[in-house]
């Protein structure tokens, strides 16, 4: 049977994933191996971390040391690793609710603080894993399980929340901007600072049915609204499924590092020049 180029990156023996059909977390996970891969960067300095939720299960499926944090903690858990050990390259893999609801908290420090991570945020409006509970994310007016008459609230718009708390890499693609996703990751991989990009994947099985829309319908609609504009004030960048989603990468500067500032300390006052907290 012939394999497909990236299977060394997959732990096949775990496959089939426990996506439903037609959900886009699949073609983000493709895309993030695809970048790793065109990147050249050693396998075994990179680290994948998520939390709880659809999108948290991605790292079981790839072959990198990984953790599978508890909820909410997912940043928390990279920000330790990437102090422990500043040679790997940390890339964090979760979802709205996990990162922006029950990790807000940690995901606007870590933006604060530019510590060297990717952080790939799967945005699917919904709570997916628990049953399509209204999420920060859910666009005003959708039906979800908690809100069968239409969500009063006002989503967040995560490219704003992270470029205002410091963020120095941002983006947002779609899942149907596969190749502009692949190569923002990649430029993210090899760059130092805090990279955000969030990948608008709406759920078919929750959000997508409780508001009519059939998967393809759903395709197509990303299809028709979205439209590219790298550079544009991120506090700019409209996200709304009805009518416009704006892509691109809007975030793309330079600011000290949080480790290299740690480190840099630590040099200064002891003297050494402590490459890892595991050596020293
Ligand atoms: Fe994807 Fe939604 Fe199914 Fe979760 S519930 S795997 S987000 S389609």
């Amino acid at each position: 049977m012939s394999k497909w180029p990236l299977d060394a990156y997959l732990r096949v023996e775990r496959l089939p994933t426990l996506w439903c059909p037609g959900c886009g977390i699949g073609i983000v996970v493709k895309a993030l191996i695809m970048a790793i891969d065109s990147a050249k960067l050693d396998p075994d300095k990179i680290v994948l971390v998520s939390g709880i939720g659809c999108t948290g299960r991605a790292p079981g499926y790839l072959k990198f040391d990984s953790f599978h944090a508890t909820h909410g903690r997912a940043i928390p858990l990279a920000t330790g690793v990437k102090l422990t050990n500043p040679e790997l390259k940390v890339v964090v893999i979760s979802g709205d609710g996990d990162l922006f609801s029950i990790g807000g908290n940690h995901i606007i420090h870590a933006a604060r603080r530019n510590i060297d991570m990717l952080v790939l945020c799967v945005n699917n409006f919904v709570y997916g894993l628990t049953g399509g509970q209204v999420a920060p994310t859910t666009p005003t007016g959708a039906k979800t399980k908690t809100t069968p008459l239409g969500n009063l609230e006002q989503p967040f718009n995560l490219v704003s929340i992270v470029a205002t708390a410091g963020a120095t890499f941002v983006a947002r693609w779609t899942v149907i901007h596969v190749p502009q996703l692949k190569k923002s990751i990649e430029k993210a991989l090899k760059r130092r600072g805090f990279s955000f990009i969030e990948i608008v994947a709406p759920c078919p099985t929750h959000f997508c049915r409780a508001n009519n829309i059939s998967p393809i319908e759903a395709l197509e609609r990303l299809q028709k609204v979205s439209e590219i504009k790298n550079g544009l004030d991120p506090r700019e960048a409209t996200l709304d499924f009805g009518s416009k989603i704006v892509c691109g990468e809007f975030v793309d500067e330079e600011r000290e590092e949080y480790t290299t500032l740690i480190y840099s300390l630590i040099k200064e006052r002891s003297g050494k020049d402590v490459r890892n907290v595991v050596s020293a």
